[in-house]
């Protein structure tokens, strides 16, 4: 199987290159904000609980987006692989999905990190909360904490990656089309 770790701060570009990733290599999308966002669209118990956090740009609890996802794992027994896109957010959720992984004789294949620098970020997000239509991405004060939890908690991720030689970082500022060529060409030499 080929499980990509897509990884990156808010508004790095992650939703943007999974779509155009699923479809050239047949993975399954796994994204732990979408699914959150569907919980709170269908007014689930779990999607008013996270809403509380999510609109305030704090991580959700562990136990509840592990347990997602690992639901998700087993509704789709028969993919070639996964991308993990905003997941794993803290190490704890990265030392979950290795077990869960393992249980299934799987294992994630290789992370790829998009770079980009703070002050990039914070515009990106507040023009895509033009018309998102995310609470958490219009306010500045919301894109601060977004921010603020990725270097917190996030960031350290990488490391965890990183040791297993499996960190591979990409520049994630230029064209959609461009970063996306970087992508492919690093998961083809390492797969
Ligand atoms: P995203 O769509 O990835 O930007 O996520 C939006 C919000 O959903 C985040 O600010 C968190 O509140 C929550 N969230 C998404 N994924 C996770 C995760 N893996 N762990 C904790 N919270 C998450």
């Amino acid at each position: 199987m080929l499980n990509i770790v897509l990884f990156g701060p808010p508004g790095a570009g992650k939703g943007t290159q999974s779509e155009k990733l699923i479809a050239k290599y047949a993975l399954v999308h796994l994204s732990t904000g979408d699914i959150l966002r569907a919980e709170i669209t269908a007014g689930t118990a779990l999607g008013l609980e996270a809403k509380k956090l999510m609109d305030q740009g704090i991580l959700v609890p562990d136990e509840v987006v592990i347990g997602m996802i690992s639901n998700k794992l087993d509704a789709n027994k028969d993919t070639n692989g996964f991308i993990f896109d905003g997941f794993p957010r803290t190490v704890a959720q990265a030392t979950a999905l290795d077990t869960l992984l393992a249980s299934k004789n799987s294992a994630i294949s290789m992370m790829i990190s998009l770079v980009v620098a703070d002050e990039e970020l914070k515009s990106r997000l507040l023009l895509r909360g033009k018309d998102s239509g995310r609470a958490d991405d219009a306010n500045p004060a919301i894109i601060e904490k977004r921010i603020e939890e990725y270097n917190s908690k996030t960031a350290a991720v990488a490391s965890f990656y990183e040791t297993q030689n499996k960190l591979k970082s990409i520049n994630g500022i230029g064209s959609i089309a461009d970063i996306f060529t970087q992508i492919c060409l690093t998961i083809d030499s390492n797969k």
